[in-house]
């Protein structure tokens, strides 16, 4: 607990109106996507820099914890308080500072909403690809600060392939400028690298250069359902076999789609144990070969495949891969949502280990995901008031865990480790690695102030 007089001292920092520790303020930061809860002491809306360094240089003279937090979208409960302390909220820090059409880049405030910053550079014929699939809420400072992927990841990368350079607010308070304004730079360590997917551990992100492209110039859209799921993850791999490179290439499994058919009635076929969807942009006249060398590829395994016309025609087909998560919500109180990524030529095998474990565990499971990447969604769902379901869930994920990195996987390929995945983190580095980790951490945090409980078991 920070007592009154602290209260004070940061009330001083950022106005008296820009903090709170009324309860039912404090209880909407209490939570994020992962369903945990919190509840901090004190709620600030900084609104520079500066003051965010004073907070900081505070809180190592008092010695409370200091949580950032974006929009709270975040899966694995980065911005949980988990030990209380401040939490600290950029819906002040929200704005478009340059959009640089020259040099293509652009610099902005971390509590910009991700989906408003792709519709401000696409307004002058720019584009930023990262797109996770919480866009419309999700910050662009909370996208660095787990490293978002997204959607087209299969042909532009992630966040961190678009983070320039940085400023931020060192755990210790002092002020420091990362990378750089240039489309190259290597003077010394890469410490922009090492800040983007820290999760909030090792600073304050205040502000971002980010690197824009120029917006393609057209963009189409396929769909293809399958009987069996192998067929659909055999297809992706054809695809990308065969030298092409889509924007994205979705999968949902035949769970997922029924699932999705029982909540929007859109006629999807029930009967189909796989869907792929594909979206491919750029060129016109380039544009069209390449679809139609995938809806050949789609045709060799898919049962129906279907291209779409006109923009309605491409945003119903992208109507299922939306709404999957309402729809997992309306069939299951809780689910464990996973986001294991394997190389992708193993996603078949990845698919079928999890079956296998679900199975032994009795558990209801659901896969969607971006089949490009080799990054699936396992979602295992369960009644929180069962706990010998809720136990069999875990056991089923360790199990599942244990088997990715088996397959040169990885434990989480987009959503962080936060505390959800802490406790496995030793089955992807190790002891040595999460000494060096907690090491750098040290170094950066030495009190241990900044987001405190998270990565680390
Ligand atoms: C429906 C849904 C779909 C999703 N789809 C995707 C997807 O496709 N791809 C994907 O990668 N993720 C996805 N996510 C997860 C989540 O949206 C992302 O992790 C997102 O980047 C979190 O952003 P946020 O603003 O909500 O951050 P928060 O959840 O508030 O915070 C996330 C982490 O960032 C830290 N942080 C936030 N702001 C700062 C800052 N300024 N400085 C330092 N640290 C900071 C926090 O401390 C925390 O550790 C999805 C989530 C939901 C609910």
């Amino acid at each position: 607990m920070i007592d009154r007089k602290i209260i004070r001292r940061i009330e001083k920092i950022v106005g008296k109106s820009n903090a709170t520790a009324e309860k039912e303020d404090l209880i909407c930061y209490s939570y994020d996507a992962l369903n945990l809860r919190y509840l901090p002491d004190l709620v600030v809306f900084p609104k520079n820099a500066q003051e965010i360094s004073e907070i900081l240089l505070l809180a190592n003279e008092q010695r409370f914890p200091v949580v950032p937090r974006g929009a709270g979208s975040g899966l694995t409960g980065g911005s949980l308080p988990v030990r209380g302390g401040v939490v600290i909220s950029f819906e002040r820090m929200n704005r478009i500072l340059e959009i640089d059409q020259e040099n293509l880049k652009a610099v902005v405030e971390p509590g910009v909403i991700t989906a408003d910053f792709h519709r401000e550079v696409e307004k002058v014929g720019l584009f930023y690809p990262p797109d996770p699939a919480s866009e419309e809420f999700s910050t662009l400072g909370g996208n660095v600060a787990e490293c978002a992927g997204g959607l087209r990841a299969v042909k532009y990368g992630v966040t961190k392939d678009y983070v320039l350079g940085l400023e931020l607010i060192l755990p210790t308070g002092e002020i420091l400028t990362t990378g750089v304004e240039t489309v190259k730079g290597v003077v010394g360590y890469d410490l922009t690298k090492l800040i983007v997917g820290s999760e909030g551990t090792l600073g304050i992100i205040t502000k971002i250069i980010l690197r824009l492209l120029p917006k393609p110039e057209a963009k189409a859209t396929l769909r293809a359902f399958f009987t069996r799921g192998e067929d659909a993850l055999q297809t992706a791999s054809r695809i990308i076999r065969s030298r092409l490179l889509p924007a994205t290439l979705e999968f949902m499994d035949g769970e997922s789609l029924r699932c999705v058919e029982d909540y929007l009635k859109i006629g999807l076929p029930t009967e189909a144990e796989a869907m792929l969807l594909i979206e491919d942009d750029g060129d016109p006249g380039l544009l069209k070969k390449n679809i139609q060398r995938m809806e050949e590829i789609c045709r060799g395994l898919g049962t129906q495949v279907e291209l779409a016309g006109d923009g309605k025609e491409a945003e119903d087909m992208w109507r299922p891969r939306k709404a999957i998560s309402p729809a997992l919500g309306r069939i299951s109180p809780r689910r464990i949502n996973e986001d294991v990524t394997v190389p992708r030529s193993r996603m078949g095998e990845l698919i079928r280990t999890v079956s296998e474990i679900c199975g032994k565990y009795q558990v209801r499971n659901v896969n969607f995901g971006h089949a490009g990447d080799g990054n699936i969604h396992v979602n295992i769902l369960y009644d929180p008031g069962n706990k010998d379901e809720l136990r069999r869930a875990e056991e089923a994920i360790g199990e599942i865990l244990r088997a990715v990195v088996e397959m040169k996987g990885t434990i989480s390929g987009e959503h962080g480790v936060g505390v959800a995945k802490a406790p496995y983190l030793h089955l992807e580095l190790g002891d040595q690695g999460i000494a060096v980790m907690k090491k750098i951490k040290r170094v950066f945090d030495p009190n241990g102030i900044l987001n405190p409980g998270k990565i680390f078991p």
